[in-house]
């Protein structure tokens, strides 16, 4: 057959700069760095800066497919440094800081990071790691000149005369570890074209719906699941960004205010303290702020509740280091309008629904060859697909993916009949009582809905007639009590009698991982020896 007559524009994510520059080349990007001081800059500053970097990278040898890794946070020598990376053809290596030794020892070498560019804050876990680091030739410091040279002198040496390395559009350009809750972490290695359909679609209003009038702030950090593709897609959109290289919820809650920020991404976590910051301080919700993503693990209905009362979308995503990571967002349906206000915070406390670019199922827990109905009740194991989906993971011998091409994320979900995907549980966290199945996430939901509860994760516990029952552990929040009897006697009104877990146990802290998340391995083990009261 003949080919078609259109122009071969290769989607390469160096573009995605190029436009940013020639199209918004004045629009800001704000840093505010660890010291508390400020600087600015514009997507043509980027651009400029980038490309010193591409030819600071091709001078010291780094050749298409190197890895050039990253410890920092977010401001935009750290975004320069993601465009001069990939410039140089090379694959940009987003370190997460918040790792354990060992991990941060397996992944570079796995990796084979030839240069390292960190923050200061970052110092004392380099000059720990650098004997552990052989093949790491060149460290560059963001924000010092102790103990490598600084940022600024290494790019400052070039003039910026140097061209984008070129390629081809399905070459990798970035390579994200996930953080290991099971095993070894592993690493997702996204290439440009699977980027460059990433940013276009995360500029539908279904997704971020940026435009050139949009200021961002993000606080998920570049290290951690691509920064859910945003200095991708503010690029394409020409949004003004403004980053904070310190997660302090006074400080961001004043940038909020000061830059008129209008939308921003996050954890639960970090919108749990922006909400307690703002009512602390008296200063209220940021007048300018109009969307509000959130992701990484469920968002309670009381902060979906808060954020919409005072006229606030929330978008309520759910995805993965292996989506690059969107796989859902809180989308409104087709009926938005004519739902209550209780019933549209129902529906955005679920993971909402897929854009267009992701396709989703549920199989049978037991059974892969069966494919759920949508019917909002049977929950089953999700699987993903489409072109931002991981097919294998990088240097792994086989397909991530079976035959069908369909990716097993490891959560088990409903889909209820309009495409709202609910998350029930993740597949290795699910509790088998006597043959049936408890959701862990419902009974922890369940338990921080008491005003005692601070934090609370259930998992299964071996139980001589049962097989598993739910233990709940729980964190209570400062100065407020509550018993075990107390609690049980709460969980029995929100969930099934069966479901009440048949012990709970009040702890000072609950383990979580390098993301932030409740380890579920570590208090499986902490637990294995728990004896059920008579
Ligand atoms: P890691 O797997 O390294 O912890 P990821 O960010 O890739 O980091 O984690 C993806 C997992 O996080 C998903 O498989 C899911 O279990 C959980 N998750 C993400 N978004 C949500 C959400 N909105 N609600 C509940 N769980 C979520």
């Amino acid at each position: 057959m003949q080919l078609g007559a259109m122009q071969d524009w290769k989607l390469r994510v160096t573009h995605l700069l190029d436009h940013a520059a020639r199209e918004h080349g004045a629009r800001e990007l704000v840093s505010h760095w660890a010291d508390g001081t400020e600087s600015r800059t514009t997507w043509a500053g980027i651009r400029r800066d980038a490309l010193k970097m591409t030819q600071a990278l091709q001078r010291i040898g780094i050749q298409p497919g190197d890895r050039i890794a990253t410890l920092a946070m977010n401001h935009h020598r750290h975004l320069v440094t993601w465009y001069g990376a990939v410039g140089a053809g090379g694959i940009l290596h987003t370190i997460n800081p918040r790792l354990f030794d060992d991990q941060l020892e397996y992944i570079v070498a796995h990796a084979e990071d030839r240069v390292l560019l960190f923050d200061k804050a970052f110092a004392p876990i380099v000059e720990r790691m650098r004997p552990r680091w052989p093949t790491i030739e060149r460290y560059v410091c963001f924000d010092s000149d102790e103990p490598a040279i600084h940022f600024e002198d290494w790019i400052g040496a070039e003039n910026g005369h140097a061209a984008w390395a070129d390629g081809d559009e399905n070459d990798p350009c970035m390579l994200c570890y996930t953080s290991g809750t099971t095993g070894n972490p592993k690493g997702v290695l996204y290439t440009h074209r699977s980027t460059m359909l990433h940013a276009i679609s995360s500029l539908q209003p279904a997704v971020f719906g940026m435009d050139a009038r949009t200021v961002m702030m993000p606080i998920v950090p570049m290290f951690h699941a691509a920064s859910w593709g945003l200095p991708w897609a503010g690029a394409a959109a020409g949004a003004k960004f403004v980053y904070s290289a310190v997660n302090d919820a006074a400080v961001l809650c004043d940038l909020f205010r000061r830059e008129k920020v209008t939308a921003s991404a996050g954890v639960p976590t970090v919108w749990l303290a922006f909400l307690q910051e703002i009512d602390r301080s008296g200063m209220g919700m940021p007048p300018s702020l109009k969307q509000v993503v959130c992701g990484g693990s469920a968002m309670p209905s009381s902060m979906i509740e808060r954020f919409m009362g005072e006229g606030i979308r929330v978008a309520h995503a759910w995805g993965m280091t292996e989506t690059s990571p969107i796989g859902t967002t809180g989308t409104e349906t087709w009926d938005w309008d004519d739902l209550s206000f209780a019933e549209q915070i129902g529906i955005k406390a679920m993971q909402g629904r897929v854009p267009f670019g992701v396709e989703m199922r549920c199989v049978d827990l037991g059974d892969p060859g069966i494919v759920l109905p949508r019917d909002g009740k049977t929950a089953g194991a999700l699987q993903v697909r489409g072109p931002w989906v991981v097919k294998r993971y990088f240097k792994g011998e086989k397909e991530a993916v079976d035959t069908g091409q369909w990716f097993d994320t490891g959560d088990v979900a409903v889909i209820h009949p309009n495409g709202t995907l609910q998350l029930t549980d993740r597949t290795k966290d699910v509790i088998k009582s006597g043959g049936e199945w408890i959701s862990s996430v419902e009974l922890e939901n369940a338990a921080v809905g008491h005003p005692a509860v601070a934090e609370a994760a259930a998992i299964g516990v071996f139980h001589p007639k049962w097989d598993e029952r739910p233990l709940l552990v729980v964190v209570r929040k400062a100065g407020v009590d509550v018993g075990s009897d107390d609690l049980r006697a709460f969980l029995a009104t929100k969930v099934a009698k069966w479901w009440v877990p048949d012990d709970i146990v009040f702890v000072d802290e609950i383990p979580h991982t390098g993301t932030g998340k409740i380890s579920k391995k570590d208090l499986r083990d902490q637990f294995r020896d728990f004896q059920w009261a008579a």
